[in-house]
């Protein structure tokens, strides 16, 4: 152990170093310091060798505001990697967004404009079926406004069996029944009739809502009421019908037939369904109101529609998202026989180094609480399991996939284009 700390390098001559006196110079000598600090405390702990001090410390102040990382893990929707990630096209709107824009402005006439009226225009053009859209922080934040504007005070009306909790511990109903909504549970948590539905609906009913369970799925002696038929039901009792399809398809995708989207939900007579922006749309994050225009329009004059506003970047990332095509699209789509041929070409190449690679069949998923059950044919890249560590440290940082003995670069969810961006990252670690 001692002799591990005599090899790590010390602060001062490291802050002597060229590199870290220009990284002062962009960042301020205090940030420098502790990101060396941080980096000999890693080499402490024996979390990277102390001949890797400099070069961490020195990535660490490269990466405000999070670290890239390589998507290996055959997860398209990786949650603890932010979701869907954005296309160059909504990269670069970001990046223009940044500035001043007309985001609230009509520069025709110099006036007020409505706010994000562009990328409004394009989601409504997405879903024709839908009177009115709205977009408002994440799909919670949806959820949260409709049960505020339509049945505070009230009761939602919510099968048993679609109790959710979405991860991290948050559980639906407690986000529902904190807008000072009452849940009226129906049905058992397999057997759901839209019987179970007529019997408790009345005076006190703010609105009937249907939840996807989007992470979990009930398999046996099962029963669920079908949109339409809750539709049906909900438009002879003059209440709203409420979807919440979770994963953000806005229209039928061959590749998941059982995943609901909103343009068949909408068609079978959502009065308002809701959605996220970042999971298989493979938008930025948000939240999709889309439904009937008389709805919305409460909606987005509600007071809290403020408080659960998006910014300028989303606008514009969700706009980008909604025009050109999305990295997930691309993931949940690719051929297997591409996705083979390119983890071919990665091993041989690694095997020409004199490295342990071979290409092997894999198995992908959808991820981020979307799709369960659902296995994607995919190819990876495997390589010995002490590959792991040395990848998810090492700049780009590559998260890969461990399997029995061996580490698996699952081709799926990465765009062909990181290729030499995952070589070069092996590489380095040899
Ligand atoms: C993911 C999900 C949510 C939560 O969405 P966020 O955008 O993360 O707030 C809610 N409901 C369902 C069915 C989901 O799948």
């Amino acid at each position: 152990m001692d002799d591990v700390r005599r090899l790590i390098p010390r602060t001062d001559a490291l802050l002597a170093d060229e590199r870290f006196v220009a990284a002062a110079s962009r960042v301020g000598r205090e940030r420098v310091k502790a990101a060396i600090g941080a980096a000999q405390e890693a080499a402490r702990a024996g979390r990277i060798a102390p001949g890797d001090v400099a070069e961490t410390a020195l990535a660490g102040l490269a990466h405000v505001g999070g670290r890239a990382v390589l998507n290996a893990t055959g997860v398209i929707l990786h949650t603890n990697l932010g979701r869907a990630p954005l296309s160059a096209e909504a990269r670069r709107a970001v990046a223009e967004a940044a500035g001043c824009t007309d985001v609230e402005l009509d520069l025709a006439t110099g006036r007020r404009g409505a706010r994000g009226r562009d990328a409004m225009a394009a989601l409504a053009a997405k879903v024709p079926d839908a009177g009115g859209v709205h977009v408002v922080n994440n799909n919670a934040a949806a959820l949260v406004l409709a049960a505020t504007a339509l049945a505070a005070g009230r009761e939602i009306v919510i099968a048993r069996g679609e109790l959710v909790e979405i991860g991290a511990g948050f559980r639906l109903p407690e986000l529902l029944e904190s807008t000072g909504a009452r849940l009226r549970e129906v049905g058992t948590t397999n057997r759901t009739t839209v019987r179970d539905y007529a019997s408790v609906l009345g005076p006190e009913t703010g609105f009937v809502l249907k939840v996807h369970p989007s992470n979990y799925r009930v398999v046996g002696f099962t029963s669920e009421a079908a949109p339409r038929e809750l539709a049906a039901l909900c438009r002879e009792a003059d209440v709203p019908f409420v979807g919440d399809i979770g994963s953000g398809l806005l229209a039928p995708d061959r590749v998941l037939p059982d995943e609901p989207d909103a343009a068949t939900w909408l068609r079978a007579g959502a009065d308002l369904v809701t959605a996220s922006g970042d999971k298989l749309l493979g938008g930025p994050q948000c939240g999709l109101l889309l439904g009937r225009a008389d709805l919305v329009e409460r909606l987005r004059r509600h007071p809290l529609a403020r408080a659960l506003r998006v910014d300028k970047l989303t606008l514009a990332a969700l706009e980008a998202s909604l025009l050109f095509p999305t990295p997930t699209a691309e993931s949940l789509h690719a051929d297997p026989s591409v996705l083979r041929a390119r983890a071919e070409s990665l091993a041989a190449a690694l095997r020409a180094d004199g490295l342990d690679a071979h290409a092997c069949d894999s198995v992908a998923v959808v991820g981020g609480g979307g799709a369960p059950g659902v296995d994607l044919p995919s190819a990876a890249v495997s390589l010995p399991a002490s590959y792991a560590a040395p990848l998810r440290t090492g700049t780009p940082a590559v998260l890969a996939r461990l399997d029995n003995d061996r580490c698996l670069l699952d081709l799926r969810a990465l765009p062909p284009t990181h290729d030499p961006n995952l070589l070069k990252a092996i590489r380095q670690c040899t």
